[in-house]
């Protein structure tokens, strides 16, 4: 993740391209009817299975060959799973200069024709010896491609169609000056915005760094109040509510580029990853390595994320 900073206002917007609009366009907003409620098992191993592959690429700075790859292997994941997907590729200027980057977007069609974005970065810090990046940004990595596969082998079809948006060059370079990273997720806002398909966005969940073994959310003060209100049901709901503590600072994250044009969003987002609790002191250090995540930690991610969809996305409500 990029930065925080306390009792700050969210700053400007930004506009850009067309691949997802005509994704979008191309799917239909229905198929099979399943029953669609009671997923509620999540494979923590499985997801830490993703992260140990993805951190086989790193560091995955962006605009890095290393950095393709690992776009390639998250893309040939979605289709190993047959989740439809996508490779999005874009020139962004970055404070060193244009840099072309990749999102990989992943859809599952619902009965409607509405979205919920899950999303995830998967870049790396760069400037870091030893890099892993294993909770920044392997780990919701691996709970998104996890969630994308067992939903989409569950059969179920959402009411509402959810896309994993796995977006490129999230890290910025030059002390988070405007127009420094969040590059990934300020593309796919803008393509949202160009097409009109924002006003398709029901809501937009980005989880980072959620998998340190003292696995606490600090949910930043800018996310959307009904989605903060539905997480804490969900949490409540699988007896979790004590790993959540509502935050007052604001989080510069990419669930930032969707707020600004109106849809949604929150950060599920633990941003003290240390040595201890309360610390943050493996963050952007070799120490975020596959030995301070754990797949407990994981697992707890991906079954508050699927009950949070299941009271806004998957289940039919008034069909
Ligand atoms: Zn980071």
């Amino acid at each position: 993740m990029l930065n925080a900073f306390s009792w700050k206002t969210p700053g400007s917007r930004n506009c850009g391209l067309m691949a997802l609009g005509v994704l979008l366009a191309v799917l239909p907003g229905c198929g099979s009817v399943e029953q669609a409620n009671g997923l509620t098992e999540f494979d923590g191993a499985r997801a830490y299975a993703e992260v140990e592959a993805l951190v086989q690429f790193s560091p995955r700075d962006a605009g890095t060959p290393a950095g393709w790859k690992a776009a390639k292997h998250i893309f040939q994941r979605l289709e190993t799973f047959g989740v439809d997907a996508d490779l999005d590729e874009f020139v962004d200027m970055t404070p060193k200069g244009k840099k072309t980057m990749i999102n990989v977007i992943g859809m599952i069609p619902g009965k409607k024709r509405e979205w919920v974005i899950l999303g995830s970065h998967f870049d790396t810090m760069p400037g870091i010896d030893n890099f892993q990046g294993a909770n920044d940004s392997g780990s919701s990595t691996g709970v998104l491609l996890e969630l994308a596969r067992m939903i989409q082998a569950s059969g179920v079809q959402p009411d509402i169609g959810l896309i994993f948006a796995f977006f490129d060059g999230e890290e910025g370079i030059a002390g988070y000056i405007p127009g420094d990273g969040l590059h990934g997720s300020r593309h796919m806002a803008r393509q949202l915005l160009e097409s009109g398909d924002h006003k398709k966005i029901r809501a937009m969940i980005l989880l980072d760094m959620v998998g340190d073994k003292d696995l606490r959310f600090t949910i930043p003060y800018n996310s959307s109040r009904d989605l903060v209100q539905e997480t804490l049901n969900a949490a409540h709901r699988l007896g979790l509510r004590d790993r959540f503590t509502l935050s007052r600072s604001i989080i510069t994250d990419d669930h930032v580029p969707f707020l600004e044009i109106g849809i949604p969003a929150i950060d599920l987002i633990d941003f003290k990853f240390g040595s201890e609790p309360g610390l943050n002191d493996h963050w952007h250090t070799e120490a975020d390595h596959l030995q301070n995540i754990s797949a407990e930690s994981l697992e707890i991610t991906g079954r508050i994320t699927l009950q949070i969809l299941n009271q806004i996305a998957l289940q039919q409500k008034g069909d």
